[in-house]
């Protein structure tokens, strides 16, 4: 993980910006990540593409950057949710890269990057730490991949692109009756910014280079739309605001949390993101209290609930913790890490009910999100507190295979293999495990180092 840390500091270093001491790889969170969907789908749809079919990742990243690679990947730093004035900035940006890969404008790299990065559940904290404390090789396995990520962010697009996807991401605005002005405010506003500090300080420019030609052609095209005057919601401004709040509140420490939100600021956003920091500077009774008024506001409010749980949980307080995820959960029954919150906490209450019934939730996280090393760590420690040690085995192959740890993957399916009962789906399902990493000339060459080593 360390290493993972120096690889990206080195990248953004290349970059010409100042060093990224806190990039620490992929940012997961139910409610960051639904309003990013409630944002994109829409103009995923409006670009042809199946909405199903294109994954959005957020990077701990507090640089300005966002592109798409192979496999329909798009990346968004966290620094671009933080510098966008309006979600129709967020959004008009997030048109242009849907242009790029609309077009197939995308960089050599694969979905690598992903893999590359241990994925970081905000609202999970210390929980995820364990996933890897499981795995101690997981950090050689993270490392190999990140090496094979290379300079993800390096690949330029050339002028023709860039006007393409600026002219797509104006028809793809206009198709979903928005305004375009928010790519193009965004566009000068950091042109601007860029003239001024005399230095090519992001790297999403380096990316998608501006001129005045450029901004000029996106004036025109964007002026005579129809939807020009459209202005965001209150209901989205409101949204952007709070996904800010939270994005500062775990990420920043707790005190540059509290002098961007002083006491005097006593809106939702202020309030929400002092509370997180609270919780960050584990003054957990005041977080608890301040949840609590924002809840009685919001009883409705899935990420509340959810963030009670969770500091609840994180003070040892797992049966306590259960009402809160469980509300989460019916609040948004499809949301897979809410789920795999209130997953967690019934197996840390360790009763043989509540394991049952955490399976049982585990079971629909993994329907919906194959590749979540976490839920496969979770579900491996509920069946071997049922004495399912082959299960668990068979589970624990497939986080390793998750997180990219082929060598204890295959190790864990063949102990799996070897206890299931010949035929069951189960026992097929470590066998495909074994088959695929023994047929992947890749995964055999990592295999091959790593018995070096
Ligand atoms: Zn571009």
């Amino acid at each position: 993980m360390r290493l993972v840390g120096a690889l990206i500091t080195l990248l953004a270093l290349c970059l010409f910006t100042p060093a990224n001491s806190w990039a620490q790889g992929i940012v997961r969170d139910a409610e960051i990540e639904a309003a990013v969907r409630d944002w994109s789908d829409p103009i995923f749809a409006a670009a042809g593409l199946r909405v199903e079919d294109v994954h959005t990742h957020l990077l701990n990243d507090r640089s300005m950057n966002a592109f798409v690679t192979r496999g329909q990947n798009m990346f968004l730093h966290t620094g671009i949710i933080l510098n966008a004035k309006k979600p129709n900035e967020l959004k008009g940006v997030i048109a242009h890269e849907t242009g790029h890969m609309a077009d197939g404008h995308l960089s050599r790299q694969d979905d690598a990057i992903k893999k590359a990065m241990r994925p970081m559940i905000l609202t999970m904290g210390l929980g995820i730490l364990a996933a890897v404390a499981g795995a101690p090789d997981a950090g050689a396995a993270i490392m190999s991949k990140a090496q094979e990520v290379g300079m993800v962010t390096f690949f330029a697009h050339s002028r023709v692109q860039e006007a393409a996807a600026d002219q797509a991401a104006a028809k793809y605005m206009e198709a979903t009756g928005q305004s375009g002005r928010g790519l193009l405010t965004f566009f000068e506003r950091f042109r601007f910014q860029e003239v001024l500090s005399g230095a090519k300080r992001y790297p999403y420019f380096l990316n998608h280079p501006l001129s005045s030609e450029r901004i000029n052609a996106l004036q025109n095209r964007v002026s005579t739309s129809t939807y020009f005057a459209v202005a965001d919601s209150p209901e989205d401004l409101h949204k952007l605001e709070m996904v800010q709040a939270k994005i500062i509140g775990f990420l920043e420490p707790p005190q540059t949390t509290f002098n961007l939100y002083p006491k005097t600021n006593t809106s939702l956003p202020a309030r929400y993101a002092r509370a997180i920091a609270n919780h960050q500077a584990a003054s957990t009774k005041i977080a608890l209290e301040q949840i609590g008024d924002l809840l009685q506001e919001e009883p409705d409010n899935p990420y509340f609930n959810e963030l009670y749980g969770q500091v609840l949980f994180e003070s040892g307080r797992a049966e306590k913790a259960l009402p809160y995820h469980r509300r989460a959960v019916e609040l948004r029954p499809q949301s897979a890490l809410l789920r795999l919150n209130l997953s967690q906490a019934l197996i840390a209450t360790d009763t043989p009910e509540n394991i049952k019934i955490a399976v049982g939730h585990l079971k629909k996280v993994l329907v919906r999100e194959t590749g979540n090393s976490f839920a496969w760590y979770e579900l491996s420690v509920a069946y071997e507190r049922q004495g399912k040690m082959p299960q668990a085995k068979l589970a624990t192959a497939e986080q390793s295979y998750a997180m990219g740890d082929y060598f204890r993957a295959q190790s864990f399916a063949q102990r799996a293999l070897m206890d299931l009962p010949q035929g069951t789906p189960e026992w097929r399902r470590a066998n495909d495990i074994t088959l695929v990493i023994a047929a992947d000339p890749n995964i055999r060459r990592q295999m091959a180092q790593r018995r070096r080593r």
